[in-house]
């Protein structure tokens, strides 16, 4: 009879982890190195009232500088860095810039919202809220003008210890947003258990207003609901000024998009406050002409 072998179980786990391609090892090793040289950054994408046009948030969002590529946009390689386990690392320094910007914007006496991206990751990690805890005692920021955007399957999960450090996050005096609302399947109901601040429609809704009805109707029903919670709501996606137009139709009245700005540098987005607002005169003047 074979001997058991002591890495059995062991090679059963690795067997149904993805097989590491060459490609896949060579990102790997490039994410590592861009985590060490500082080459990712923090960009940040104004909110605005969407009838003054002011900016009064914006969201952190990861940029990695690549020395060779230029800036690339998160889209593969926050999953390459979940899958690396690298995400709790990265999300924890994604974090202490946001509490480090909002220090820098209430220095400068501003009242400005800024949002972070919690991966699912950090939400199911024990000690997410001895981190959150550790930054708000360095950086002393006015904690609601600090606001998690979670995923709706793990805002919306029945996982205890995921509803127990959200309620401790709310406790300390945290926002959180349920981000891309409506495209998850979710368990709505449990939309109830947490004390939500910001339901954030997902762009398809509000970039798809022109071609189906039904993207109106589940905006109205997400406003519906977030009324009903009492919460805010928030559209993302916004291109262009028939979008802002149908959104203040239905009574929505912020929201992020590219008719207002892409994700800036910091610098950039305190100019952009500044000067109140890009789009601006061109944005004015097309709402005063027609
Ligand atoms: P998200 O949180 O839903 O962020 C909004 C995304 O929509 C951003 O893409 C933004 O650039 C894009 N966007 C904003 N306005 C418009 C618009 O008018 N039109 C279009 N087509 N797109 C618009 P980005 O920066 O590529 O980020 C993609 C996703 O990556 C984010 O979606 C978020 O889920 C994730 N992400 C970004 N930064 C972080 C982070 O620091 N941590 C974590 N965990 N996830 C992040
Ligand atoms: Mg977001
Ligand atoms: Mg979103
Ligand atoms: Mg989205």
């Amino acid at each position: 009879q074979a001997k058991q072998n002591k890495y059995d179980n062991f090679q059963v786990i690795r067997l149904q982890e993805k097989p590491e391609t060459g490609r896949s090892l060579a990102l790997k090793a490039d994410l590592k190195r861009a985590f060490a040289n500082d080459e990712l950054e923090l960009y940040f994408q104004p909110k605005v009232d969407l009838h003054s046009f002011k900016i009064v948030g914006a969201e952190c969002l990861l940029r990695w500088n690549h020395p060779l590529d230029g800036i690339i946009v998160p889209g593969s390689f926050i999953e390459a860095a979940e899958s690396y386990n690298m995400m709790n690392e990265v999300g924890y320094w994604v974090l202490e810039r946001a509490f480090h910007s909002a220090m820098l914007l209430e220095g400068l006496g501003l009242d400005i919202q800024v949002s972070v991206n919690i991966s699912p990751t950090q939400l199911y990690d024990s000690k997410f809220v001895a981190k959150v805890k550790r930054l708000a005692g360095l950086y002393r920021v006015n904690l609601a003008n600090i606001e998690l955007e979670l995923t709706e399957d793990v805002a919306l999960s029945n996982s205890l210890l995921v509803k127990r450090q959200l309620g401790q996050i709310k406790a300390l005096g945290l926002s959180i947003a349920v981000d891309d609302f409506g495209k998850g399947y979710s368990n709505l109901a449990y939309i109830r258990d947490i004390e939500l601040d910001t339901i954030k429609i997902d762009k398809t809704f509000v970039m798809g207003l022109d071609r189906n009805p039904v993207n109106k109707a589940i905006i109205q029903a997400s406003q519906l609901i977030a009324g009903a919670l009492g919460c805010k709501v928030i559209a993302e996606g916004i291109e262009s000024v028939e979008h802002l137009h149908a959104l203040r139709e239905i009574g929505i009245d912020k929201g992020q998009g590219f008719l207002f700005s892409k994700a800036v540098p910091f610098e950039r987005l305190v100019e952009l406050i500044h000067t109140d607002l890009m789009v601006g005169d061109s944005l004015a003047y097309r709402n005063r002409t027609g």
